[in-house]
């Protein structure tokens, strides 16, 4: 993981994903599409503006508006119990679970 770029501005939320393999994507790579099979609760980094390495999309609806954000999974939850745990622990306002 690279974290020379964490002066970007992003968002920390929690969203049930699949949660990619790797920046190709589901019609690029065959582990990709094995693990858009899989459903995870995960807290997800959400960078607003566009980074110089490639990273996976996702769609996502902001103050009305969808667009597409790169993101990087943070973390994965074992559990809604879990998640909403850390939700409240570490301040994370946007959760869908
Ligand atoms: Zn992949």
């Amino acid at each position: 993981m690279d974290f020379s770029e964490e002066d970007r501005p992003y968002e920390e939320i929690i969203r049930v994903i699949s949660p990619p393999h790797c920046a190709r994507g589901p019609h690029g790579c065959d582990e990709c599409a094995e693990a858009a099979k899989i459903k995870v609760i995960c807290l997800v980094r959400v960078y607003f503006d566009p980074g110089q390495f490639a990273r996976p999309l996702m769609e996502l609806s902001k103050d009305g508006d969808t667009s597409y954000y790169e993101f990087d999974v943070v973390r994965r939850f074992e559990n809604e119990a879990e998640a909403v745990k850390y939700a409240l622990d570490n301040g994370i306002e946007d959760m869908e679970i």
